[in-house]
């Protein structure tokens, strides 16, 4: 059997055409504000990849750039600013922040309803409750890959690799709201392929290039794969692609997968934070 691919790049350019055409029957234009602390060469990567999406859709994008020495208080000062500032509808903090600066104090600053990377305890919280408000980008695309399979997820064992609170966690959170048994593996689990091997739905979210063999997957299952690891100059994913897809029902690549995805939904959270700035839900 040879796996599906799960086109992350088509997907996504069906989202983006509707919060075009959202932005465009706006009466006001969307504003995202992305600020970026030092110049971890990844981070630019994706940045300018989330600032060239909104430019294609019309959404307004301000980028901030603060030096990696700036002080906790810098920061949380021009995060002030931006959940005052009405022409910006949200904002994220680009992660990982430099070691000096306390990551979750300054998510926690940032005000619920301009929160479009869904990552304050607030929206975090309301997700634990099924109130999908505004949901981590990342745990969002990754839904929208798997329910584009048309395979129903009800019922279904779901294995997520990985439990950080802006993929791993949430994406079994949104799993368990549609009904599949889910289990978190992470670095302390034994015999990970024992659980692997189970699952009709395997996300993973390490950050470690071939963690994945294709002897550790479900003939027939969907494998999404969310991690992003640079090995000899290209970019790979945690799933052994090539091997993988050769028993997979259905597999997203790395590049082209979850990436464009996550970035569809960041600006499809920038309108929803437009509607909820309105008063409405927070
Ligand atoms: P993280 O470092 O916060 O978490 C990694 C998780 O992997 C941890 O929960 C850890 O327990 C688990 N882990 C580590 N080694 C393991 C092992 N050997 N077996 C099982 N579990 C193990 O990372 P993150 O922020 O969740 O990101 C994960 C990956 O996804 C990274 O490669 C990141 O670059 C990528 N990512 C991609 C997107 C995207 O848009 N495509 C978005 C966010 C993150």
């Amino acid at each position: 059997m040879t796996a599906k691919i799960i086109d992350g790049k088509t997907l996504a350019v069906k989202f983006l055409d509707s919060v075009r055409k959202n932005v465009n029957e706006a009466k006001e234009k969307p504003g995202l504000a992305i600020v970026l602390v030092g110049n971890n060469p990844a981070s630019e990567i994706y940045v300018g990849a989330k600032e060239k999406t909104c430019n294609s859709v019309g959404v307004n994008c301000e980028r901030y750039n603060l030096d990696e020495k700036v002080s906790q208080n810098e920061l949380l000062k021009l995060v002030d600013e931006l959940n005052q500032n009405k022409k910006i509808h949200g904002f994220i903090v680009q992660l990982p922040l430099p070691k000096h600066i306390d990551q979750n104090f300054v998510i926690d600053s940032i005000l619920p309803h301009k929160d479009v990377d869904g990552f304050t305890p607030v929206n975090l919280g309301n997700l634990v409750n099924d109130d999908n408000r505004l949901l981590p980008a990342t745990a969002r695309a990754c839904m929208e890959l798997i329910k584009s399979t048309g395979v129903n997820i009800k019922g279904k064992n779901a294995v997520v690799v990985g439990r950080s609170n802006i993929v791993g966690k949430p994406t079994a959170l949104l799993l368990l709201q549609e009904n599949a048994t889910v289990t978190v593996c992470h670095s302390k689990t034994k015999n990970l392929k024992e659980y692997t091997k189970n699952a009709d739905i395997l996300v993973v979210a390490v950050g470690k290039a071939k963690l994945i063999k294709k002897d550790m997957v479900k003939p027939g299952a969907i494998v999404i794969d969310v991690g992003i690891n640079r090995v000899m100059g290209k970019i790979v994913g945690d799933v052994d692609f090539e091997n993988v897809k050769e028993v997979a029902g259905f597999i997203t690549p790395v590049p082209g997968g979850v990436g464009p995805m996550t970035i569809a939904m960041l600006l499809d959270n920038t309108l929803k934070a437009m509607e909820l700035g309105k008063g409405v839900g927070f």
